[in-house]
């Protein structure tokens, strides 16, 4: 199905289907401050508003939902601290099956209490994200349960690609699309619904500028390893996988554009949301920072940015959009 995006807009379909009792048609709604600034229409798809926080219930369910149901009593495992993690296990809580997630002995505890609500079983090992990840995979062998990729998974991917289907229909004369940017499974899924009836339309993903680990990798032309800094944008932190094998050459295939923002330019993409009335997390925030940016090349037509999450706390929330970046 690799390049064959006939194929993948069937699965798409098909995603949409499966993943349809798990996953809101969240609604997208008009950014008054910024479309009257920039004299065209941006509008912002508004998925923050799924109920684990995040887009990510999308990709979660239908890589649960396209497997046999006798493999799926077995319940599902996986090694994201973030939003994934919390998607695995709203999908697992919602069928009554078990659900699993490993991390590393890094993680910090307040993330695991975290994780530990949503009722996954979480199990701490390893020293890295990556040693997390080959203990998630042994642990799915042994016990036969299901392994759910955060991103470099098809399935995972046309499920995330459910959301540029509903952008076509919500905003039929959408021009551009932004899409936040870390592994790619979004932008892939989301790139590939678009471009498979409207190659026209433009899908840019945008990532923060300390530590994109897709956007340097395109750069050289090869997926690369990178250290972690800290950004407001922390759900788009974490690497793109040496043995990408799906994301990576769609993302490059695909996309018309990959570009970085600032941390300054994240807050005050964070401050301009919250002044419309929505709260988001700092990764959901890149597409309104580039709007912002003086030194951005100029668009014409509609705009549509994708809202991905809203999963940090009001106090975060203040205390980003409160200091001095
Ligand atoms: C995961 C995530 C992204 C990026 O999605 P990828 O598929 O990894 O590119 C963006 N925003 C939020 C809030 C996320 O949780």
């Amino acid at each position: 199905m690799d390049w064959d995006i006939k194929a993948w807009e069937e699965a798409i379909r098909a995603a949409r289907k499966r993943i349809a009792p798990f996953v809101e048609r969240t609604p997208v709604l008009h950014s008054f401050h910024l479309s009257q600034r920039l004299g065209y229409p941006v509008w912002w798809k508004c998925d923050q508003f799924q109920a684990s926080g995040a887009f990510k219930i999308r990709g979660a369910a239908n890589a649960l939902m396209s497997r046999p149901e006798e493999e799926r009593v077995r319940g599902a495992i996986t090694y994201s601290t973030g939003n994934h993690g919390l998607a695995v296990a709203y999908v697992c809580r919602t069928l009554g099956v078990p659900a699993v997630i490993c991390v590393s002995e890094l993680v910090p505890p307040a993330k695991i209490d975290a994780l530990r609500k949503s009722g996954a079983r979480i199990v701490v090992d390893g020293q890295s994200q990556d040693q997390a990840a080959q203990i998630a995979r042994r642990l799915a062998d042994e016990e036969g349960s299901i392994l759910i990729p955060p991103f470099d998974d098809p399935a995972v991917i046309a499920g995330q690609g459910t959301l540029g289907g509903e952008i076509l229909e919500q905003v039929p004369d959408v021009r551009t699309v932004l899409v936040p940017l870390s592994g790619g499974g979004l932008a892939s899924g989301v790139a590939l619904a678009i471009k498979a009836r409207h190659p026209q339309i433009r899908v840019l993903g945008i990532s923060m500028d300390r530590g994109a680990v897709m956007y340097e990798s395109l750069g050289t032309g090869t997926p690369l390893e990178m250290d972690e800094v800290p950004s407001l944008a922390d759900s788009l932190q974490g690497g793109i996988g040496l043995d990408n094998r799906w994301t990576f050459g769609l993302i490059q295939k695909l996309l018309d554009d990959v570009v970085v923002v600032s941390e300054a330019a994240i807050q005050q993409g964070m401050r301009l949301l919250g002044e419309e009335g929505l709260i988001v997390e700092g990764a959901a925030a890149v597409g309104a920072a580039w709007l912002l940016a003086e030194d951005r090349p100029p668009l014409s037509g509609t705009v549509v940015g994708i809202l991905t999450g809203h999963n940090l706390s009001l106090a975060d929330f203040v205390r980003a959009t409160a200091s001095e970046e």
